[in-house]
């Protein structure tokens, strides 16, 4: 396994908490490559261990596979008052208690301050709220001059385009599912036909096969948010992604198989045959 940092991409990371970690597993032959990213809300916990779960476990045959467990680090760097969130937590494993570290959805105010009353996202002119200001699924492409956020977008972009990255999945969570607006959850997020294409085989093979605890089934969605790595890559760069988005109020455990799952379904399913 190989290692390289955001700073690879953007020289002005370096030394900063925005500096995160990328491993790199390749196979012995040449082949397309797969972006996996967890940690983009540190306070979407599955996402991160799921990506970690990858890293430990994964065999790679062909291609490479790239994956980032804390995308925005500065956001695993405090907690929102008030909110009763813990600093860490601790699971049981069979060689002994693992500790991980449990964050905000956003950016630290002590990395990016002052924000805006309005953030206006950039490549598009977009007005958002105060607080996307520091949310970096809403900051793509970046911008290597731009706020602690746009930066570390901006790195992960640069990842994307310099790597030729041929498909991406960016691991989320919702508060809850889909059923009750205005959550999402229980989504699978693909913003251009050949993203939906896969998406659609995805959501009907994991349906058939798992029922969630809730009885909830995963949709396709076709609406990837103004700023998000699901637009940028979908809709300016015309590359496979998914963001896949469990509902936090199913236990953990549950939300890393169903991200574990679909995707081992997705992987399956465009293996050679
Ligand atoms: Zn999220």
């Amino acid at each position: 396994m190989k290692t390289e940092k955001l700073s690879k991409y953007l020289p002005k990371l370096e030394g900063t908490i925005g500096d995160s970690e990328i491993y790199i597993i390749e196979g012995e032959e040449e082949g397309g490559s797969l972006l996996i990213i967890g940690g983009t809300h540190p306070n979407e916990p599955a996402g991160q261990l799921t990506s970690i779960l990858f890293l430990e476990n994964l065999e790679v045959k062909k291609g490479k596979v790239f994956i980032i467990t804390e995308a925005n680090r500065s956001a695993y760097a405090h907690s929102y008052p008030q909110e009763g969130a813990p600093f860490f937590y601790t699971i049981e494993t069979n060689y002994g208690e693992r500790k991980f570290k449990f964050g905000a959805r956003a950016t630290s105010p002590s990395d990016q301050w002052p924000f805006p009353d309005v953030y206006v996202h950039k490549s598009s002119g977009q007005k958002m709220s105060s607080h996307d200001t520091r949310n970096l699924n809403r900051a793509y492409p970046g911008d290597p001059n731009g706020t602690y956020t746009e930066q570390v977008a901006y790195a992960i972009k640069e990842l994307i385009v310099q790597n030729d990255i041929t498909i991406t999945i960016d691991l989320h969570e919702s508060l809850n599912n889909y059923l009750n607006p205005p959550y999402i959850g229980n989504q699978v997020i693909a913003g251009n036909p050949k993203s939906a294409f896969y998406a659609m085989s995805l959501v009907a093979e994991f349906n058939q096969k798992y029922q969630t605890p809730n009885n909830v089934p995963f949709i396709k969605d076709e609406k990837p948010k103004d700023g998000s790595i699901n637009q940028y890559c979908s809709q300016d760069q015309n590359r496979i992604v998914f963001t896949f988005e469990t509902d936090r109020s199913l236990k953990l455990e549950e939300r890393i198989r169903q991200q574990l799952t679909l995707i081992d379904i997705f992987l399956n399913q465009i293996k050679p045959s």
